[in-house]
């Protein structure tokens, strides 16, 4: 009886492992970035609902306050303050991206004295521009520039206006972890095509959205992700919301 039961459980184990295994790495993401272009910074799901597809990543929060890091299953909140906490799980978030961290591409990199420079790095190990990839970057930059920004209030102005009143701050001899994706051209609308990073200093008390950085050397740790999965907002439809430009985006976005 007991041998039978064994059995059972090292066929039901090793069915499960196979289940896992089949699945590929999915980058998983909340809402669309149109919407968040068009004011929709209205919370659509909680932050403790995000972690269930994914530990690493980025986004933002309810009414737009401030940018969200996650890393290693922990979600932070970077304010507009440059105060930095832990997000509670029942924070809501109109906007995030996901994905287990699961690094088959991992390099020593560096030096970059441009964020610009660092992309065209991360660029050279990838194997195809048309996958998403997750990428975690750890290191001590020399140089790192981040922005944050405040709670709005209804009615809500666009992204493009929000950032006009977006903190800057800029670390010298910081260590820490970027966090971030890499998205094809293609899903431009959907997403921030190309890298879109964030970053936490190693002790957790600084960080914001990445707008610039320098290092003499890095860790990167990249995951492919030929898998895309999105949770629409119920609130108008992304899809029916009016295309940003380009340049709307670039402004916002880099
Ligand atoms: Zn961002």
């Amino acid at each position: 009886m007991l041998k039978k039961s064994i059995l059972l459980f090292v066929a039901l184990l090793s069915w499960a492992l196979f289940a896992c295994a089949e699945e590929p790495p999915a980058l998983y993401q909340l809402s669309t970035i149109q919407a968040l272009l068009a004011g929709h910074y209205d919370g659509v799901a909680s932050v403790g609902g995000l972690k269930k597809y994914g530990d690493l990543g980025l986004g933002t929060f309810d009414r737009l306050d401030g940018e969200m890091v996650v890393l290693d299953g922990q979600v932070y909140q970077v304010l507009a303050d440059g105060q930095v906490r832990v997000a509670p799980d029942n924070l809501g978030t109109p906007f995030a991206t996901v994905a287990f961290a699961q690094p088959t591409i991992i390099r020593e990199i560096g030096p970059f004295a441009t964020l610009a420079e660092l992309e065209r790095t991360l660029d050279a190990l990838l194997p195809s521009a048309n996958l998403f990839y997750a990428v975690r970057v750890e290191g001590r930059f020399g140089a790192l520039k981040t922005r944050s920004v405040p709670p709005q209030r209804k009615p809500y102005p666009k992204l493009i206006e929000v950032v006009k009143t977006q903190a800057v701050f800029e670390f010298r001899d910081i260590a820490g972890t970027l966090v971030g994706f890499r998205s094809p051209e293609f899903a431009k609308g959907m997403t921030v095509p190309g890298y879109h990073l964030h970053f936490i200093d190693a002790t957790r008390a600084k960080g914001g959205h990445l707008l610039d950085c320098a290092a003499a050397g890095v860790r990167v740790e990249i995951t492919v992700l030929p898998r895309w999965l999105v949770d629409l907002p119920e609130h108008d439809g992304a899809a029916a919301l009016p295309k940003a430009d380009d340049e709307e985006l670039r402004k916002v976005e880099k």
